[in-house]
């Protein structure tokens, strides 16, 4: 039940963000799936469809986009995209940083609200 943990940790998110619009409706979301976050893309689509009736999700349209895993590398400070996180495809070096890749990340939201009277 991971997927459905951190659909609800997304929601609280999505909530806190809502918290200055006066009747906000969201029309849109993007959602960053880090490659190496073991979540299961499809799997989480399934779970927002199940449980987002009566949330702010309700009729929002979900996009998902990859994040691919990404390293920094603490000797030549190369920034880089890789397959694996084994080593610095530049130096070599084995004392590299994940700075990408292992997270979901809520990108944006999209929303309509009412007009100030
Ligand atoms: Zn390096």
């Amino acid at each position: 039940m991971h997927e459905y943990y951190l659909f609800l940790s997304l929601l609280s998110q999505i909530e806190e963000s809502l918290n200055n619009f006066i009747n906000p409706k969201i029309k849109k979301i993007i959602l960053r799936i880090g490659e190496y976050s073991g979540v299961e893309e499809a799997y989480l689509r399934e779970v927002i469809e199940t449980f987002k009736e009566k949330t702010p999700l309700e009729n929002a349209e979900i996009l998902f986009e990859k994040d691919p895993l990404k390293i920094t590398c603490e000797r030549c400070n190369l920034v880089a995209e890789v397959k694996t996180r084994a080593c610095c495809p530049n130096c070599g070096s084995y004392e590299v940083k994940i700075t990408g890749g292992l997270d979901v990340i809520l990108k944006s939201i999209e929303l309509e609200d009412e007009e100030c009277p």
